[in-house]
């Protein structure tokens, strides 16, 4: 379960940029995020989704 990052759900202060103005959709980290092609997951779990979404895995 993602934890709560919504701002009507923690009350933070609605801020255009920064840290915690973005955050994963699957786990809620603020941490290794990847916005690039709007994946908006953190590094941890876009590797743990990627198969599923279709990304080729490279090694
Ligand atoms: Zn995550």
């Amino acid at each position: 379960m993602p934890k709560p990052r919504e701002y009507s759900e923690t009350g933070r202060k609605k801020l255009p940029h920064g840290r915690g103005t973005r955050w994963c959709k699957r786990c809620g980290s603020y941490n290794g995020l990847i916005q690039k092609y709007d994946i908006m997951l953190c590094r941890q779990c876009f590797r743990e989704t990627s198969t599923q979404l279709g990304f080729l895995k490279y090694e």
